[in-house]
């Protein structure tokens, strides 16, 4: 059964302003205050593998809630993913790869971290690596889909959840989402915790 409107509400409020607001603070201020060459220290990369490790459990759970509107995505066709801009954000990369030569607020060469931790791997995404790019979109989207496995696309692309989409969430969907949504947030936001200790040289 569909969610009633009220929760559905609360759903657009955390994809949508909260999220976006929280993204682009906690990016800027992670970037602003990181040390960089903290990155290559052990205890660093260690709480940035744990936050790594939490922030691929609450995609999954995006991507398990995700499936019930799986013909939504279909009919649309990728309006969401629009634009021609990469789409990792500072944090999406020196969470994923702390060894990541791109450390600039939006990354203008090189590729997603994505390709180089999949490299070598069996990953079962060969057809959607090889199918056609969609042009004027996202540099990721083919006409398969997407070319990055869920659990490593940038954190904004599976927070974000389109109003038709959101419409066809269970209330139970909604409670997870949210969930999920709220935890990829706290993980920005110890990103930037993390970043602010390095400068200090704090563990
Ligand atoms: S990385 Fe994938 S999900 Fe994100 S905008 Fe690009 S095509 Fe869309």
């Amino acid at each position: 059964m569909k969610a009633k409107k009220s929760k559905r509400e609360l759903f657009v409020f955390y994809s949508r302003p909260l999220f976006r607001t929280c993204e682009i603070i906690c990016n800027h201020a992670a970037r602003i205050f990181l040390k960089k060459s903290s990155l290559s220290s052990e205890w660093v990369r260690l709480e940035l593998d744990q936050l790594n490790e939490k922030r691929i459990g609450f995609q999954r759970d995006l991507n398990i809630i995700g499936g019930s509107h799986g013909h939504v995505c279909a009919e649309c066709r990728g309006k969401c993913c629009g634009g021609v801009r990469e789409r990792d954000a500072f944090i999406d990369r020196i969470i994923q790869d702390p060894e990541t030569p791109n450390l600039c607020a939006r990354r203008t060469e090189g590729e997603m971290a994505a390709y180089k931790l999949l490299a070598g791997k069996e990953h079962g995404g060969t057809a959607v690596m090889a199918a056609a790019p969609v042009p004027d979109h996202c540099p990721e989207l083919t006409v398969e889909g997407c070319r990055i496995p869920y659990e490593l696309r940038p954190i904004q692309c599976t927070a974000y959840f389109c109003r038709k989409t959101i419409d066809e969430l269970s209330s139970q969907e909604c409670d997870t989402g949210i969930r999920a949504l709220a935890g990829l947030m706290k993980i920005q936001v110890r990103t930037v915790m993390l970043a602010i200790r390095s400068r200090m040289g704090k563990r």
